[in-house]
């Protein structure tokens, strides 16, 4: 994880005019700028606090296709293709990817049926995923205790270090001429008869023909006060990791209820389902939208009476600001939640319950991260309906950090007016506005 606590790595000073500014330095935004600037475009990178504070190093570091969204599916295929190649490309050994493969276990015949659902969806795309009986779930996961009956596996799945793999892009896209500047928050947009000009910065302004809104969990409030809508609610989700073990569960595993990755400092990332909603202003702003994704993941949410002081969503937290004043963004650099104490106990009673192996490894630490979900689980990618020249690549619900390469390579292509190369109508930002019916993917 990156914190504010240490100086910045990027600061580069504020050019006048770039063709495209993008704001937010997390994968997202990140990857988008390297494939811009391959293509000889020049950018601007503003991270109003450090490259990959938020999300993107706090995650779990699965490198998923298994039960994607279908839509989502062909371009998360597309990102596991692009992973494989990112630490030669970039020579930037940070930016490895270990296929480790990616298991899901069934201890019910709901889950089970669920798992062959999805595997018909994977054989449309040609991807290796396959059911497991529960004899290799035991032959796969000897250190895992459990009553499963079965499972999914896709070998092809993998991991990555989120710690280390978006700041090593960050440099490589440095190398290739993006100017990154960190603490650098882009308080609004410069509109010139309604088309972007330029963005307003906590420094000053920048031209530019194009921008791209990656803010993560506060792309929901920059909207707002720009003035069109992104319906996004922020979830707490609370990770710990092991000290160094015995290299007893080789794929990345979800046992419902604890999730766990082996990491490159030879410990595991350990996690659970459990997430906390803090209730606020757009909670109820977008109760309604929200409602069938509530209920579809009810089970394993609690709702907590308020967020703290100066979080997006917090109550009595500015709605309205200019480019003149200080903004929401320049208040909070680096969110950084605590850990939820449920989920440290809970995650310390299943680990040795659930892993017998991983029992003595020891939890060495916990951390929090706060992740953005849109009304159906899924991204929002595309031109904004609102304000020409303003791309959109936000909302990843959980599972962004997989897809984030294939996310850069799209969106940069839709910046240069070039085709994506996938079907994008699933994740048009206008869905929520038009009176198209709000479907969950599986978040
Ligand atoms: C605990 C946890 C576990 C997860 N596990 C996985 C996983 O295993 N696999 C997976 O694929 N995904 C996972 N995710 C989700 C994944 O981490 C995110 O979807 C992904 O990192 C989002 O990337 P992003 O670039 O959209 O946002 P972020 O990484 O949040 O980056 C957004 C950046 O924008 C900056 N910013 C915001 N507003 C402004 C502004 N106005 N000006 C300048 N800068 C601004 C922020 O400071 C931030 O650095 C997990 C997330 C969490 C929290």
């Amino acid at each position: 994880m990156i914190g504010d606590d240490t100086p910045a790595i990027f600061r580069d000073p504020l050019p006048e005019a770039v063709d495209v500014a993008v704001i937010g330095a997390g994968i997202a935004g990140t990857a988008t700028a390297w494939f811009l600037a391959r293509a000889g475009v020049s950018v601007l990178l503003c991270e109003k606090g450090r490259v990959a504070g938020e999300q993107s190093s706090r995650n779990w570091g699965w490198v998923r296709q298994q039960g994607r969204d279908e839509a989502e599916l062909p371009i998360m295929m597309e990102a596991n293709r692009l992973w494989r190649g990112l630490a030669e490309q970039t020579g930037e050994p940070g930016l490895a990817f270990t296929p480790s493969g990616c298991v899901h276990v069934a201890s019910d015949r709901q889950k089970l049926a669920k798992f062959e659902a999805w595997c018909e969806t994977a054989g449309r795309h040609q991807l290796d995923t396959r059911m497991l009986t529960r004899n290799e779930v035991g032959e796969l996961l000897p250190g895992v205790a459990g009553d499963w009956i079965g499972g999914m596996a896709t070998p092809s799945d993998g991991r990555s270090e989120p710690g280390l793999a978006v700041p090593a892009l960050a440099r490589a896209a440095h190398r290739s001429g993006v100017a990154i500047v960190e603490y650098c928050a882009v308080r609004t947009l410069d509109l010139e008869g309604g088309r972007l000009a330029g963005i307003v910065t906590e420094r000053g302004r920048v031209r530019c023909g194009s921008a791209v809104l990656a803010g993560g969990a506060w792309s929901g409030h920059f909207a707002d006060n720009a003035g069109f809508g992104l319906p996004q609610l922020l979830v707490r989700a609370t990770v710990m990791r092991t000290g160094p073990a015995a290299h007893v569960v080789r794929p990345n595993v979800s046992l419902g209820g604890l999730a766990l990755r082996r990491r490159d400092d030879g410990g595991y990332t350990v996690a659970t389902g459990l997430v906390d909603h803090f209730i606020g202003p757009p909670s109820f702003r977008h109760a309604w939208r929200f409602r069938r994704l509530l209920k579809q993941s009810a089970r394993e949410l609690r709702l907590l009476p308020a967020a703290p002081r100066d979080y997006p969503g917090a109550w009595g937290r500015a709605r309205r600001w200019t480019g003149d004043q200080e903004s929401p963004f320049e208040r909070v650099r680096v969110l950084d939640p605590a850990p939820s104490p449920a989920a440290v106990r809970r995650i310390r009673a299943r680990l040795p319950q659930q892993v017998p192996a991983l029992a003595d490894a020891g939890l060495a630490g916990a951390w929090a991260g706060m992740i953005d979900v849109t009304p159906d689980a899924v991204p929002v990618l595309g031109a904004s309906d609102a304000i020409p020249g303003l791309w959109i690549a936000t909302g990843f619900s959980g599972h962004g950090f997989g897809i984030g390469p294939a996310v850069g390579r799209i969106t940069a292509d839709l910046v240069r007016g070039r085709p994506p190369g996938h079907d994008l109508g699933r994740f048009r930002p206008g869905r929520f506005f038009d009176g198209s019916a709000i479907v969950p993917g599986p978040y």
